[in-house]
């Protein structure tokens, strides 16, 4: 692993500025910086995705022949990294980072053909169906039915927690095609028309009180067999290998140094309890310094998986150790946000943000009043939205459970 940076990287920098500089409009700009969760709001994802698109840079880890980019590891990490730090708005994972990747291996040359250019344009923007009300931490518990009939799989049951379900116009999915001994077996990989007719999508709301989460309903819904991905029944493979990226596919540590920074800067602003200024107090100012060494850490850790991914392997147990890391590092950074904030980070005001979905039953004041900056208003959402850090794509005493095994071989 080579960590320095070439003359040709940093030029290469100075383009990806430049572009930044040009391309992300205040508005933009601001939707990133108010994020409330690791989610933007779609439809200023949706647009810088688009704009992305057209520079050829919405994709940048596919293979070039699909619309990748033909970068080196180096340049795919200072593009990621120059974008978190200039506020880029994230682009949804579920189809460019999660299913494309599974699409590339396991698809056959008509799905590549139809999803790939679509998810690039956003024409197709998938949503993640693996949870069921019954299955999560013990995913290869999933029991929704999908019975053959002719060309079809006729699938009932639920799948719950799918983020972005009303978004979505398509959910790639597991099944539970037949029952042996081995649950891992008789599972389905499949590609649903969020159109077919059978599906009900009711939403979840959560602390926050944004509906991102729903849950989705299947009644006698007919996916065609050509949706499948991968072998019948051996959709276990696909769903192993997609996890992967789910969990180490990009570098999260430019977002928690942006954070850190402003927790910084407001705190020298914020009285802390005891007199003086927060960012003084010596417990407050150790716990940011800490949090800040651990960032650095997560660096260099994703900077290893990056490496590894650009020599054609996929993450392996890292994908583990990032997203325990980089999820408990920002629930950290969450909780010191909030003491940074002061008393206007209590106040709920999410019309002074930019959150990932709709809030239900929120009305603002008709002045649009907020208390403090929109900094201070963003922090309690983010603070109640990243309590699911450690829950999502895999719980944290899952990926410990993982690490115990196979990296170190207890
Ligand atoms: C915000 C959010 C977004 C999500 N988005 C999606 C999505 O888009 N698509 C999707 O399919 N799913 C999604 N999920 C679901 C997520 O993957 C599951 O919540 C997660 O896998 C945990 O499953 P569970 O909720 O059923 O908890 P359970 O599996 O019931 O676990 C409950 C607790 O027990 C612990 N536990 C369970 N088994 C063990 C064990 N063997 N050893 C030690 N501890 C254990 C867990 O760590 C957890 O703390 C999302 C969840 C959240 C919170």
């Amino acid at each position: 692993m080579d960590l320095t940076w070439s003359e040709a990287d940093l030029a290469f920098r100075e383009e990806v500025r430049a572009f930044l500089d040009a391309k992300l409009t205040p508005e933009l700009r601001q939707a990133g910086r108010l994020m409330t969760s690791v989610y933007a709001d779609h439809e200023a994802s949706m647009e810088w995705q688009r704009i992305l698109h057209e520079r050829g840079w919405a994709a940048p880890a596919w293979p070039v022949k699909y619309g990748g980019c033909d970068w080196s590891l180096t340049q795919h990490y200072i593009f990621s990294r120059e974008s978190q730090l200039a506020g880029a708005p994230s682009l949804s994972p579920m189809g460019i980072r999660m299913v494309a990747h599974a699409l590339v291996k396991f698809g056959t040359d008509e799905q590549k053909d139809f999803f790939l250019p679509r998810i690039l344009t956003g024409e197709v923007f998938f949503c993640q169906g693996y949870s069921e009300p019954e299955a999560g931490s013990d995913l290869a518990a999933l029991s929704m039915a999908a019975v053959a009939d002719g060309d079809d799989l006729v699938c009932t049951g639920s799948k719950i927690w799918t983020t972005h379900a009303r978004e979505a116009n398509w959910m790639f999915a597991l099944v539970r095609t037949s029952r042996t001994q081995k649950k891992q077996q008789g599972i389905t990989f499949v590609l649903v028309d969020m159109a077919s007719p059978g599906i009900e999508i009711r939403p979840l709301v959560m602390t926050s009180g944004e509906e991102v989460q729903n849950q989705v309903f299947f009644d006698d819904v007919r996916v065609p067999k050509s949706n499948v991905l991968g072998e019948i029944d051996d959709g276990w493979t696909v769903a192993k290998y997609l996890l992967e990226f789910e969990r180490g596919g990009g570098a999260s540590s430019p977002a928690l140094q942006v954070m850190a920074d402003e927790i910084a800067t407001v705190a020298a602003d914020q009285p802390a309890p005891s007199g003086g200024r927060l960012i003084d107090d010596a417990a407050f100012s150790r716990r940011l310094a800490d949090a800040r060494i651990r960032t650095e850490v997560l660096e260099i850790l994703e900077y290893r998986v990056l490496a590894t991914v650009a020599e054609g392997k996929n993450p392996g147990t890292g994908a583990s150790m990032l997203k325990v890391l980089a999820t408990e590092l920002s629930q950290t950074l969450t909780e010191l946000a909030m003491e940074a904030a002061g008393p206007r980070g209590r106040v709920y005001q999410p019309h002074a943000t930019f959150p990932g979905g709709p809030v239900a039953e929120f009305a603002p004041p008709p002045d649009g009043y907020v208390s403090g900056e929109p900094w201070q208003a963003v922090a309690p959402l983010r603070y109640f939205n990243d309590r699911a850090g450690s829950i999502y794509a895999g719980s944290n005493e899952i990926q410990r459970n993982i690490l115990a095994k196979a990296a170190l071989g207890l």
